[in-house]
């Protein structure tokens, strides 16, 4: 297999520094070099821009993010066992790439990133969506990131670029999709990760929008999806009957047939109801 640099072979490197994978952390790691280069470049020029890595593992897209030009690489990773691995790599380019030992959802990265900032991932699938909707959540837009370029499980990728109508439609859709474009660059299968995952995964790229697609309160509407899509085979009257006394009414004035089901409202919808229920 090519090498992106003069560093060893990643298996090498899981051998020297003995990092089986563990289950419990959510480790499959990308051993071909080529791919995870391929994977940095769907994360845009990284030439002027510090990226933020989560779970950066022995190294793998830290080095294709590296190779490709990254001005600077801050690297979270939780597992001890790791950080030789990766100081390796930190000795090897110079200053560019950052490590912190350290929990992703308890660390917050900001002190030590300068914008522009890109993320990229290859995410513990335990974690993932609970850092995507809170990267997509924050109150004030645009975010501290331009763009998320994170690996999924095939079926929650296709949740965030998921279109009204679908069995895939809901709250990751609407969340992604009201403040970013949201596409699939990249499908794997499990064999591309050791050792394999049971479900095929996929890269999802997001570029954060200027501003929001519909104006709306993030936690309002981060809230009434929720809501909407818990229930989702209930009318939204019966749905969403917690969220306002009043909720048919304020369907209605939002232009939402109170008998309508969450799959069939499409992003505007969701937003002008979010409006609606923030009036005193
Ligand atoms: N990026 C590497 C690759 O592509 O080969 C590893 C990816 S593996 C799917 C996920 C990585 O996230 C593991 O290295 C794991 O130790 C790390 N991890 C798991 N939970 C974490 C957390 N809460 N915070 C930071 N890293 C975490």
């Amino acid at each position: 297999m090519s090498s992106i640099d003069t560093l060893p072979p990643l298996r090498q490197v899981i051998n020297d520094y003995d990092l089986q994978a563990r289950k419990s952390l959510g480790q499959n790691f990308l051993l071909d070099l080529n791919l995870t280069a391929k994977i940095a470049r769907q994360a845009g020029d990284l030439r002027q821009c510090d990226v933020l890595e989560i779970g950066p593992g022995p190294g793998g897209l830290t080095r294709g993010l590296l190779a490709e030009g990254a001005r600077r690489v801050l690297a979270i990773e939780k597992d001890s066992r790791c950080i030789p691995a990766l100081n390796q790599i930190a000795a090897a380019y110079d200053g560019r790439l950052q490590i912190i030992e350290g929990d992703a959802l308890e660390v917050d990265p900001l002190a030590h990133l300068t914008p522009p900032i890109r993320v990229a991932a290859n995410l513990p699938y335990n974690i993932g969506t609970e850092l995507l909707v809170r990267w997509l959540t924050p109150q004030d837009w645009p975010p501290f990131w331009q763009s998320l370029t994170l690996m999924f499980q095939r079926e929650v990728a296709e949740r965030i670029v998921a279109q009204p109508g679908s069995k895939a439609y809901g709250r990751l859709a609407i969340l992604a999709q009201w403040r970013a474009d949201a596409k699939i660059v990249l499908n794997l299968p499990p064999e591309a990760f050791t050792p394999p995952p049971k479900v095929s995964s996929a890269v999802v790229h997001l570029t954060a929008l200027p501003a929001p697609r519909f104006p709306a309160d993030a936690a309002i509407l981060s809230r009434i999806v929720a809501a909407a899509f818990n229930q989702r085979r209930k009318m939204l009257r019966a749905a969403l009957k917690g969220t306002a006394p009043d909720i048919e009414d304020r369907l209605t004035a939002a232009g939402i047939k109170p008998t309508d089901r969450a799959e069939q409202i499409p992003l505007e919808g969701f937003c002008a109801l979010a409006r609606e229920i923030a009036k005193p």
